[in-house]
C-alpha cells in the first residue's frame, strides 16, 4: 500500500427531513448567497423546504447555473458576491451546482488578474468563502471533495480545479429529493459513481485489500439497486443506498494509499467540451475502450474485477477481461447509456480534435502516465 494522508471535515446530515437543518448549520451573520440551477428545485419542493429554513437568515439567489457549468455563468455569481459582500454560499443541486459554487467561492476571494488562472494554469487557490451544500443528484460526490468542473464556453474548455479550500463546511443528503429526477439524470449519476471507483480500483495491485473491498462494495451495490428503479421495488432505500454510494465513491477514502487513473475522465471532459455530451454518458463511451486498451498493464486489477464484480470464473486472463468488459457495457446499456460513439451520435470527426486538445494539455495520462496523445486517439476510434 502507498504512503497517504488523509483528511475530510466535511460534515454530512443524511436523511429525511434533513433540509430543516439549514437552519443551525449555515451561520446567521454573513449575508447567505443561494445558488441553484435551472429550477429543478422549484418544482419539488427544495426551494420551498430550504427557504422555510432560512426565513431568519439574510438570503440573495443566483440561479441558472447550467450544467457542465460556465466560468462565464460563475464570474456574474463572483461579482454579485463582492458587490453584495456575501459571506457564506449556499449550494441547492447536482454536481454542476455544487462545482459551479467552489469555483464562485475561490473566483470571489482570488486577488491575481484572472480567476481562470485556478483552473487552466493550476495558480494557487489561496482564499475561499465558506460553503455548504443541499444535494438533489447521487452522482459526482462534488459534496464531500475538493474538485470541480468548470467549463469556458468562449474556448470550448471544460477542466477540472480542487484546492483543499474548497471542501463544503456540511452537505445536506436527503434521499427524497432525488424521486424528481428523470431517469436519464439517475442512470448518469450510477454510471459517473461506478466510474469513480472504477479510476481509483482498475490501476495496478498495491495490496490495499481493505479499498479493494470497499471499492467491490459500492460497485456490488449499484449493479444490486440499480435495476429497482421505477420499478415495484423502487423506494426511499433505493434512493438512499444509490446517495450513500455516490459520495462514498468520491470522498477521497477510496483513493487512500492506491494509484489512481483519472484518464476516462479526462477523455470524456474533452468529449463534451467537443460535443455537449452529459458528463456520465461521455464516461460510458470511454471507460469500456480504456480498459480495453490497457488491459495488459491493468491484467491483476481486470481480473479481480472480473471474478469479484461479475462471478467471472474462467481461468484464461484474456477471456475473463472479455466478459467482464461485455458485462460492464451491458449495465450502462441497460440504464440508456451509449457505450460507442454512433450510439450518442457522435461522428468520428471529432477524435483527432480530442486527442490533440488534451494530449497538448496533458501529454500523460494514466496511472502509469503512458497515455499519450496516439493512445487517447486509439481508445476514442476503439469507440466507433
Ligand atoms: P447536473 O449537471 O448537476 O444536473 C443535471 C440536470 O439534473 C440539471 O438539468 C438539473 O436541473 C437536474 N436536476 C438536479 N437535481 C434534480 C432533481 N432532484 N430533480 C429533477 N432534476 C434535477 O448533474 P450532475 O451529474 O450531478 O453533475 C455533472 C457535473 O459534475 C459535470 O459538470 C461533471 O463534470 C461534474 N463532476 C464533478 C465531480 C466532482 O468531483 N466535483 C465529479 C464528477 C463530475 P436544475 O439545473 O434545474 O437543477
Ligand atoms: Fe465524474
Amino acid at each position: 500500500m502507498n504512503n497517504f494522508t488523509y483528511y475530510n471535515p466535511v460534515r454530512i446530515v443524511f436523511g429525511r427531513g434533513s433540509i430543516a437543518q439549514l437552519q443551525q448549520l449555515v451561520p446567521t451573520n454573513p449575508k447567505i448567497l443561494l445558488v441553484y440551477g435551472g429550477g429543478s428545485i422549484k418544482h419539488n419542493g427544495v426551494y420551498e423546504q430550504v427557504q422555510a429554513a432560512l426565513n431568519d437568515h439574510d438570503v440573495i439567489e443566483f440561479a441558472g447555473i447550467e450544467p457542465n457549468p460556465l466560468y462565464e455563468t460563475c464570474i456574474k455569481a463572483a461579482d454579485l458576491v463582492k458587490q453584495e459582500g456575501v459571506g457564506f454560499l449556499l449550494a441547492v443541486g447536482g454536481g454542476s451546482v455544487m462545482d459551479a459554487t467552489k469555483f464562485i467561492a475561490a473566483a470571489a476571494a482570488y486577488t491575481g488578474a484572472d480567476p481562470w488562472d485556478m483552473v487552466l494554469k493550476k495558480a494557487p487557490v489561496t482564499d475561499a468563502l465558506p460553503l455548504g451544500c443541499v444535494v438533489t443528484l447521487p452522482a459526482t460526490g462534488s459534496e464531500t471533495n475538493i474538485n470541480a468542473v468548470i467549463s469556458r464556453a468562449s474556448t470550448a474548455e471544460k477542466i477540472p480545479f480542487k484546492s483543499p479550500l474548497l471542501y463544503p463546511q456540511f452537505s445536506i443528503l436527503d434521499p427524497d429529493t432525488t424521486f424528481s429526477l428523470p431517469q436519464r439524470q439517475l442512470a448518469n449519476g450510477i454510471v459517473d459513481t461506478f466510474v469513480h471507483v472504477c479510476e481509483q480500483y482498475l490501476t495496478y495491485d498495491v495490496h490495499a485489500h481493505l479499498q479493494d473491498r470497499q471499492a467491490e462494495a459500492i460497485l456490488l451495490t449499484l449493479i444490486q439497486e440499480a435495476p429497482k428503479l421505477f420499478g415495484p421495488d423502487d423506494d426511499y432505500d433505493v434512493r438512499a443506498n444509490l446517495m450513500w454510494c455516490a459520495t462514498q465513491a468520491l470522498n477521497h477514502n477510496l483513493a487512500c494509499g492506491v494509484p489512481m487513473d483519472w484518464s476516462t475522465h479526462a477523455i470524456g471532459h474533452e468529449l463534451t467540451a467537443a460535443c455537449g455530451i452529459d458528463h456520465a454518458r461521455a464516461l460510458a463511451i470511454v471507460m469500456p475502450a480504456l480498459l480495453d486498451h490497457q488491459r495488459v498493464p491493468k491484467a491483476d486489477k481486470l481480473l479481480k474485477f472480473a471474478h469479484r464484480i461479475w462471478g467471472i470464473t474462467c481461468t484464461d486472463t484474456n477471456a475473463a477481461i472479455d466478459t467482464a468488459l461485455q458485462c460492464t457495457r451491458k449495465f450502462f446499456q441497460d440504464l440508456g447509456m451509449p457505450t460507442r460513439l454512433s450510439d450518442a451520435h457522435i461522428p468520428s470527426t471529432v477524435i483527432a480534435k480530442i486527442a490533440n486538445r488534451l494530449g497538448q494539455r496533458c501529454p500523460h495520462i494514466g496511472e502509469h502516465q503512458n497515455l499519450d496523445t496516439k493512445a487517447i486517439r486509439a481508445i476514442l476510434e476503439a469507440t466507433i
